[in-house]
């Protein structure tokens, strides 16, 4: 049998990648190495949080499987970034890690079209040169069979290369208990690739029995969202879980001190570069040596389980040591490890060599997506991940691909910074990283995407139905406050609400949704009272409420973003034909030549945020492309990016398929 899209890797990205492409209809494979493991978790048990929140809602958006399995699994929800408005506040939950896996691996082995099969791939298989029309046509398996596919996708995360270490300790594998890869990154070494070495860590894990939780500070769950847009609300076995914060102490620094050098990372072994923006207690010490103390969280792994994640202590000190430095935070004196923290180093490919649809520039069928690209993180896999299916299950059925701009999602800023910039280490998404906060709420992730994934054909018509139904029902609701009027003589109405009454003529109850102090279930109960026959035929959802309210409310900023959103989309719009040859482009800077020659980007918004590109051969550039043109006769070739009119509610952005 051959495949049209085969996935190699069930991780994040994996599994993202496999359903999007069956979900579409593509005859699908997805090549793993342990079925048990498919969806692992293998380092914290958290989904969400800062930007990884509004990833993983994305995806859910986009109609992938994350949100779904989290709200089904999950034993633990808070909301962060709550005192920053709505732009950067998201989700973070624990979820079950025993359960996690086993719920997508469900999914999957249940999804039409997709054929699990638990081996290791060796080996890809192309015709053609690589960067002279070289073409993925299958994989070799361990057991030297051969299965062919017309696009295939890499996804094996950190298990290239594998090498763990735990102190002094090296052994060779992928990650905890798995054996490493490394037929494949001969395979990519041998296509031409430029690979790179990576490093990431997780932390120890310790028994719950052994910990004094009265000596740490509890945090409850909160009364959260689900994270899937498919679920009006969260459905959970049992009471959710609390989580515990402790920290570290002076007594701490000391001891990992006096131990740098039998750390893998200060001892020399490590080579490969670690994540920046989570760094290693060992890292944390030394870099802010000015601080006595760190904060570290207690996650419990599973509902019934002992065993806790000790969120901010990655290390690859030895076990001894990592036994000694627990012991001194409050409430785990006598704390017992259950197994010690370690770092693992592995081969990533530099993702400056994918195009933004996460196909290679050189091998045409061949994606990556994950880890593999230099991330970090399981929001991040699991982003590249459906983008790549998608994308992959495109270019099989003969489509146009699906390209997610960064003004539409932070999925696309994510790629964008990937392919365009490139990375030196482990890139982690950051709400900083996206310029259009204020457009990209994790609210409004299914207005801005759903409709992307219905015409992939990854969303389903259960989701699109509810889709609709809430897209309508936004329209419907905003309508409703923007026609019910307070008047003078409500005043004393108003002034009960704790907010000043109405001076002149009216104000409709839109309007008044700005004022800070009043929210939207507030002024629905006024509107039930002005006006009784204009109450909505059906109960309005908290997430309709909620995204009235939030459009009112930021309408003033909202419109500003659309307008700088638009300027910037004119760039964007002009695409550059895939032939250029920068070399005759004389008026290019030597630099600016060296540059495009390896990038190729795809549009002068592209080419304008390589860095180190200069303006003046941006403008080049741009004269060159009117000149070809011209002289060809040809229209425009534009990559159209309208932006939603800011202004209205339940506002869809075009769909971008070049
Ligand atoms: P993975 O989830 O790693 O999945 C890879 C899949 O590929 C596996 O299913 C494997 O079986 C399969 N595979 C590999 N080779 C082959 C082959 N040849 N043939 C067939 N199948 C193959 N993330 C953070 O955000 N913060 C952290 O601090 C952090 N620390 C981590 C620490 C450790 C020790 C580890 C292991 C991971 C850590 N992560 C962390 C990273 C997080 O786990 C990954 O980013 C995420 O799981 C990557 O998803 P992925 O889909 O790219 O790959």
């Amino acid at each position: 049998m051959d495949y049209e899209v085969i996935v190699i890797g069930g991780g994040h990205a994996g599994c993202e990648a496999a359903l999007a492409a069956a979900r579409m209809g593509c005859r699908t494979a997805l090549v793993t190495l342990n079925l048990e493991r498919i969806g692992h978790l293998p380092c914290n048990c958290s989904i969400g949080g800062p930007a990884k929140g509004h990833l993983a809602r994305e995806v859910d958006a986009l109609g992938g499987e994350m949100g779904r399995t989290t709200d089904k699994t999950l034993t633990h929800i808070r909301f962060v970034g709550t005192g920053k408005g709505p732009a950067v506040q998201t989700l973070r939950a624990h979820a079950d890690k025993d359960l996690y896996p086993r719920e997508m691996r469900a999914v999957v082995e249940a999804t039409p079209n997709l054929t699990v099969l638990e081996a290791g791939v060796e080996d890809l298989l192309t015709e053609g040169e690589p960067g002279a029309g070289a073409h993925v046509v299958g994989v070799r398996l361990a057991d030297g069979s051969e299965v062919a596919a017309q696009t295939v996708l890499v996804t094996t995360g950190t298990f290239l290369n594998g090498l763990m270490h735990c102190g002094e300790d090296q052994t060779h594998g992928g990650r905890h208990g798995e054996a490493r890869s490394v037929g494949l990154s001969a395979a990519l070494a041998r296509l031409g690739f430029r690979l790179g070495r990576f490093k990431t860590g997780t932390t120890p894990r310790i028994d719950a029995h052994t910990v004094d939780f009265d000596s740490t500070l509890g945090f409850p769950s909160e009364d959260c969202p689900p994270f899937s847009f498919l679920n009006e609300r969260l459905e959970t076995p049992h009471a959710l879980l609390p989580c515990w914060q402790t920290h570290t102490n002076t007594t701490t620094h000391d001891i990992i001190r006096e131990n740098l050098h039998r750390s893998a990372m200060y001892g020399g072994r490590i080579h490969g570069i670690g994540p920046r923006y989570c760094p290693s207690i060992e890292d944390k010490v030394v870099r802010f040596a000015d601080k006595d103390s760190h904060p570290v969280f207690l996650e419990q792994e599973t509902w019934q389980g002992p065993s806790l994640y000790v969120q901010g202590m990655s290390t690859s000190l030895p076990a001894d040591v990592q036994m000694l430095f627990l012991r001194t935070l409050p409430g785990l004196e006598h704390v017992e490890m259950l197994r010690p923290g370690y770092a693992v180093e592995y081969d990533m490919v530099f993702p400056d060599q994918l195009q933004p649809t996460l196909e290679t520039k050189t091998v045409s069928g061949l994606f990556l997506a994950g880890q593999i690209n230099g991330t970090s993180g399981y929001e991040e896999a699991a982003a590249q991940g459906i983008v790549a299916g998608i994308n992959a299950g495109l270019q099989a059925q003969g489509r146009p691909s699906l390209v997610l701009e960064r003004q539409v999602s932070y999925i696309g800023v994510l790629i964008d910074d990937l392919v365009t910039k490139g990375v030196n280490d482990p890139y982690r998404m950051l709400t900083s990283r996206a310029e259009y906060r204020l457009l990209l709420r994790h609210d409004n992730a299914d207005l801005r995407l759903t409709p992307l994934g219905r015409e992939a054909g990854v969303v389903t018509d259960e989701r699109w139905q509810l889709f609709e139904a809430k897209r309508d029902a936004i329209v419907r609701e905003t309508h409703r406050f923007a026609t019910i009027f307070v008047r003078p003589r409500d005043s004393a109405k108003l002034e009960a609400l704790g907010t000043t009454g109405v001076v002149e003529n009216r104000l409709s109850l839109l309007s008044l949704l700005r004022r800070p102090e009043l929210d939207y279930p507030t002024l629905d109960a006024l509107a039930l009272d002005l006006d009784p026959d204009n109450a909505p035929a059906e109960p309005v959802s908290r997430a309709v409420g909620e995204q009235v309210e939030i459009q009112a409310r930021y309408e003033g900023y909202i419109v500003r973003q659309g307008e700088q959103v638009a300027q910037s989309s004119r760039m964007e719009a002009v695409l550059i034909p895939e032939d250029v040859d920068y070399s005759i482009v004389r008026a290019l800077s030597h630099e600016g030549r060296e540059k495009l020659s390896k990038m190729r980007p795809r549009s002068l918004g592209q080419a304008a945020r390589i860095p180190g590109l200069r303006p003046g051969d941006i403008q080049v550039l741009s004269i060159h492309i009117e000149q070809r043109r011209r002289a060809a006769n040809e229209p425009l070739a534009s990559a159209g990016c309208n932006l939603p009119p800011p202004r209205t509610s339940a506002y869809t952005n075009k769909v971008f398929f070049a």
